[in-house]
C-alpha cells in the first residue's frame, strides 16, 4: 500500500481500495497451486491434440551451441512489415547481418495469399540481387522464415496456416501449407532459394538466446501476448507418433507451449471483476486466460476498468472521466510502464498522462487521484509479473534444469514488458524464488534474445539443414559414427548448400 500511505483517503475509500488489492494479491499457496497445474497442463497437452495450452511439437531437434557457422536468410513476417535478413553465423557467438524492410500494404494483406507470397518472393529476390552473398549454379540458400500467425506443424518445414491474426485476411491460405506457398512463388521467380525452416517467435528467441549464450532452457516472450518454448524430452511428447518423424527418432524436441491459454478453465487464477469484464468484451471470451492478466495487450485496460469502478464509486477524479478512459482499450500499458518509471513523490509524469494523453482537467485531478492511479498500475503489474514467474517456474519443473549441477539457467526473453515495464523482473523473481527455490532462482539467468525473429529464423534454417544432412548420414551412423558430430560438421559452414552433391 505504498502509494496509498501517505494519502488523506477517507478510512471508507481506503478500505474500499484494499478490497481490491486483495483480490490482485496471489499468496504463496495459490502460487504452488499455479504452479501445480502448470505441470498438469503441460502434461495433458503434451499427450492429446486439441488441449490447451496446445503444446505445439515444431519438429526442432537441436539447439545451437554457439559455434554454428553459414549463411542464411531469414523472413519475419507479421507486423507492418516484411524483414528480409542475410544472417552471417560466425560460430563464435557472434553474427554479421543484413537486412532490408519491406511494406506489406493493406490490399496485400487482404487480398488473394497468392499475391502475398509472389510479393514476398520479389522482396526476397530484390534483397539478393542487392545483397552480396556468392552462389554458385547449384547452390543453394536456407531461408528460414519466422512467422507470428497460428500454424499446425508437421515438420519442421511444413506447417498448415490456422487462422490469421494482426489484420491479415489473405484469402486462399488458411488450410493451406505456409512454406510450401512460399517455396512455389519463389520457384516461380527462378529464386535460388530453399525454404527451410517455419519458426514461431518464442522458439525464435530460444534459438537466438542459446546461439549466444552457450545453451538457453526457455525462450519466452511477454510482449502484446506472452508465450513461450522449451526443449522438451521426446518420450514426454506422447501425442506424436513416431510415424510423425521422417528420419532418426531424436532424443529431443521443441516445444511451442502457446501457455497463453494456460488456465482457459479458470481452474487456478483468481479471477476479479475487472478481468471478467475485460474477458467479456474481449474479441476471445474465454481463451487466453493467462495472457490476459500477464501481456501488454491486456495490462492497461485492466487498469482502466478498475479505475472506471473507481470513479463510478466517486473514489477518483471526484467522479469524472473522459473520452479517453471510457474508450475501449483507451489506457495503453506503456502509460503504466511511464508512470510507474517515475519516483517523483507528486507523481510528475502520472499527472502528465493523465492530463496531456488521458484528457482528464487538471483541476480534477488531485494528490490522491495520482496516488490511486500508480498504485492501480502497481497491483495490475506485479500481479502479472508474479504470474508469469510461474510459468518459468514451470519450465525449470518440467525439464529437470536446475537439478544435480550448479551451473547457470539459461532463459531467453523477448517483448516490451520485460524489457521495459520497471520492476517486472523482479516480480517475477519473486514467485520464482518461492516456486523453485533461492539457490535455482538466483542461478536462473534471464536474458534479452537478440533479434529472436532474425537470427532466430536463421538458427532455425541450420537446424533443418542439420537434421536433413542427420537423415542423410543415417545408414552411415550405423557403421559407427557419431551422428551429432557427423551432421554438425557436415553442416557448417554450408549454409549455401549444395545438398544434390551429398545426397548423390
Ligand atoms: P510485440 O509483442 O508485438 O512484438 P512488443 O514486445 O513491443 O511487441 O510489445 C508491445 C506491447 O508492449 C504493447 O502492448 C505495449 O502496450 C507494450 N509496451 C510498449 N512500450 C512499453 C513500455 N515501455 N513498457 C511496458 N510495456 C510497453
Ligand atoms: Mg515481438
Amino acid at each position: 500500500m505504498s502509494y496509498l500511505a501517505d494519502t488523506s483517503l477517507n478510512p471508507a475509500a481506503l478500505e474500499f481500495l484494499e478490497r481490491i488489492e486483495r483480490q490482485f494479491h496471489l499468496d504463496d499457496e495459490q502460487l504452488q497451486t499455479i504452479l501445480a497445474q502448470f505441470l498438469k497442463e503441460f502434461e495433458l497437452g503434451l499427450s492429446k491434440y486439441g488441449e490447451s495450452p496446445a503444446m505445439v511439437p515444431t519438429f526442432v531437434t537441436h539447439l545451437p551451441d554457439g559455434t554454428e557457422r553459414g549463411t542464411f536468410l531469414a523472413l519475419d513476417l507479421g507486423g507492418t512489415n516484411l524483414r528480409v535478413c542475410q544472417v552471417t553465423l560466425l560460430g563464435n557467438r557472434q553474427v554479421e547481418m543484413n537486412q532490408s524492410k519491406y511494406r506489406v500494404s493493406e490490399a496485400l494483406k487482404t487480398g488473394e495469399a497468392e499475391d502475398l507470397f509472389n510479393y514476398i518472393a520479389d522482396s526476397v529476390d530484390h534483397f539478393l540481387t542487392t545483397a552480396d552473398i556468392p552462389l554458385t549454379e547449384d547452390e543453394q540458400l536456407y531461408l528460414g522464415l519466422t512467422f507470428s500467425f497460428p500454424v499446425e506443424q508437421t515438420a519442421i518445414n511444413k506447417g498448415k496456416l490456422l487462422t490469421w491474426t494482426k489484420g491479415f485476411a489473405a484469402t486462399h491460405a488458411i488450410g493451406n501449407d505456409v512454406m510450401q506457398m512460399l517455396q512455389d512463388a519463389l520457384d516461380r521467380r527462378h529464386v535460388h532459394v530453399k525454404c527451410a525452416a517455419l519458426i514461431n517467435d518464442t522458439v525464435g528467441c530460444l534459438m537466438s538466446r542459446a546461439y549466444f549464450s552457450g545453451g538457453c532452457i526457455l525462450g519466452a516472450i511477454f510482449g502484446t501476448g506472452t508465450n513461450g518454448a522449451y526443449v522438451e524430452d521426446m518420450k514426454a511428447v506422447k501425442k506424436l507418433s513416431t510415424d510423425a518423424i521422417d528420419g532418426p527418432l531424436p532424443d529431443k524436441m521443441v516445444i511451442n507451449t502457446e501457455w497463453g491459454a494456460f488456465d482457459n478453465a479458470r481452474k487456478v487464477i483468481p479471477r476479479t471483476i475487472f478481468d471478467n469484464k475485460l474477458d467479456r468484451e474481449s474479441i476471445n471470451p474465454r481463451f487466453q486466460a493467462y495472457e490476459k492478466c500477464i501481456s501488454g495487450m491486456y495490462l492497461g485496460e485492466i487498469v482502466r476498468n478498475i479505475l472506471l469502478y473507481l470513479i463510478d464509486n466517486s473514489i477518483l477524479f471526484g467522479g469524472n472521466s473522459s473520452k479517453q478512459f471510457n474508450t475501449h482499450y483507451g489506457f495503453d500499458t506503456e502509460l503504466m510502464s511511464n508512470i510507474e518509471n517515475d519516483q517523483s513523490d507528486e507523481g510528475v509524469t502520472c499527472r502528465a498522462i493523465l492530463t496531456q494523453k488521458m484528457g482528464m482537467d487538471d483541476k480534477l485531478v488531485s494528490p490522491n487521484d495520482i496516488a490511486i492511479v500508480r498504485w492501480g498500475c502497481k497491483i495490475v503489474a506485479t500481479r502479472a509479473a508474479k504470474l508469469s514467474g510461474c510459468a518459468v517456474a514451470a519450465i525449470i519443473n518440467q525439464t529437470h534444469c536446475a537439478e544435480g549441477h550448479e551451473d547457470f539457467v539459461d532463459v531467453g526473453v523477448d517483448g516490451s514488458l520485460i524489457q521495459f515495464y520497471p520492476g517486472f523482473e523482479d516480480g517475477l523473481r519473486s514467485s520464482l524464488r518461492l516456486l523453485v527455490g533461492e539457490n535455482v532462482e538466483k542461478r536462473t539467468r534471464i536474458g534479452l534474445a537478440k533479434d529472436g525473429s532474425g537470427i532466430g529464423a536463421a538458427l532455425g534454417a541450420l537446424a533443418s539443414l542439420h537434421q536433413e544432412r542427420e537423415r542423410q548420414v543415417q545408414p552411415v551412423l550405423q557403421a559407427g559414427l557419431d551422428t551429432a558430430k557427423a551432421s554438425r560438421e557436415a553442416a557448417e559452414g554450408v549454409g549455401k548448400a549444395a545438398l544434390a552433391d551429398s545426397i548423390a
